[in-house]
Parts: C-alpha cells; sequence; structure tokens
C-alpha cells in the first residue's frame, strides 16, 4: 500500500542538520505514527513521504523553509519569570511556553531578576535538516481517524 493521503503511516526517522551529526532518532523508541496529508509533519517530509511503501529507507534534504520555517529577526520577547514555573533557566536551554497562540518551544536567550528574554523561533528555524527515514507500516485510517486529523490507537491519540 502507498503512502497517500487519509493512510495512517508508521516511520522511523533521523534528522540532522544537513552534513552535521544526527540531532534526533526515533531508533532509540517508538516509530512515529501520523495520519498523512494533514500537515501533522512538516511539509518537506510529508511531500518527500508521498507514494512511499512499507520497508522502503530514504533520505531527504528539507529546505529551512519547508522544515520549521526560515529564522526571523524581531520574534524576541520579554516575559515574566513566573511562567516558567520552578524550572532552572540558563541561556540556550529551550524550554515549552505556553502562548497566546499555544504551547511553544522558544529558547532562553537572558534570565534576569524577574524577568526572562526568549526567543520565540523553533529552535531549528532557519536550519536545512536531512532526515533519514524508514517506513514502518501503511495502513487506511479509519473515519473517525480523518474526521478529527490524526491517529488513534497504538502511537496516537488515547480520548
Ligand atoms: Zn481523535
Amino acid at each position: 500500500m502507498k503512502i497517500e493521503k487519509d493512510r495512517v503511516v508508521r516511520f522511523h526517522y533521523t534528522v540532522s542538520e544537513v552534513g552535521q551529526e544526527p540531532i534526533e532518532s526515533s531508533k532509540d523508541r517508538d516509530p512515529l505514527v501520523i495520519l498523512f496529508g494533514h500537515g501533522n509533519i512538516i511539509p518537506g517530509l510529508e511531500n518527500a513521504m508521498l507514494d512511499k511503501r512499507a520497508g522502503e529507507n530514504f533520505g531527504v534534504d528539507v529546505k529551512a523553509a519547508e522544515a520549521y520555517g526560515e529564522y526571523r529577526e524581531g520574534l524576541g520577547q520579554r516575559v515574566p519569570k513566573k511562567h516558567f514555573g520552578t524550572a532552572k533557566l540558563a541561556p540556550g536551554m529551550q524550554v515549552v511556553l505556553q502562548t497566546n497562540f499555544g504551547p511553544r518551544a522558544v529558547t532562553v536567550q537572558k534570565v534576569g531578576m524577574s524577568v526572562v528574554d526568549v526567543d520565540l523561533n523553533h529552535p531549528m528555524a532557519g536550519k536545512d535538516l536531512h532526515f533519514d527515514v524508514e517506513i514502518v507500516e501503511v495502513r487506511e485510517a479509519n473515519p473517525e481517524e480523518i474526521e478529527h486529523g490524526h491517529v488513534h490507537g497504538d502511537g496516537g491519540h488515547h480520548h
């Protein structure tokens, strides 16, 4: 069965900045499971997966614009320290912050007495990425999954 819209894809991935050591891999845990064609993964990776089948391995370079977006200036923000809970903060650290746009990964730039300067760019913004992908399983999604826009059951949402 080929990968196309409204199918469920289970896959392993390893991601690196182009030409560098891997940043992250799913190989040390369970594969990722997504409903394909619903924007659940970055566009460049979704495009590269189209028409692949279970058992296939491939590598793909994804430009920043098709990954986590270009790095944008002017996304620095000063946030009251209380929003960070009890976490011990240090410059360069990545934390998830509740914002008006939902949870967002930010990078700590400077820690003051009562405020913290953060960069709202995604940590991988502006980076061209390389993915090595192994397709583990492809199956039809059920109507409820398509309606919700995500996978249910093993590796998916439970609700
Ligand atoms: Zn659901």
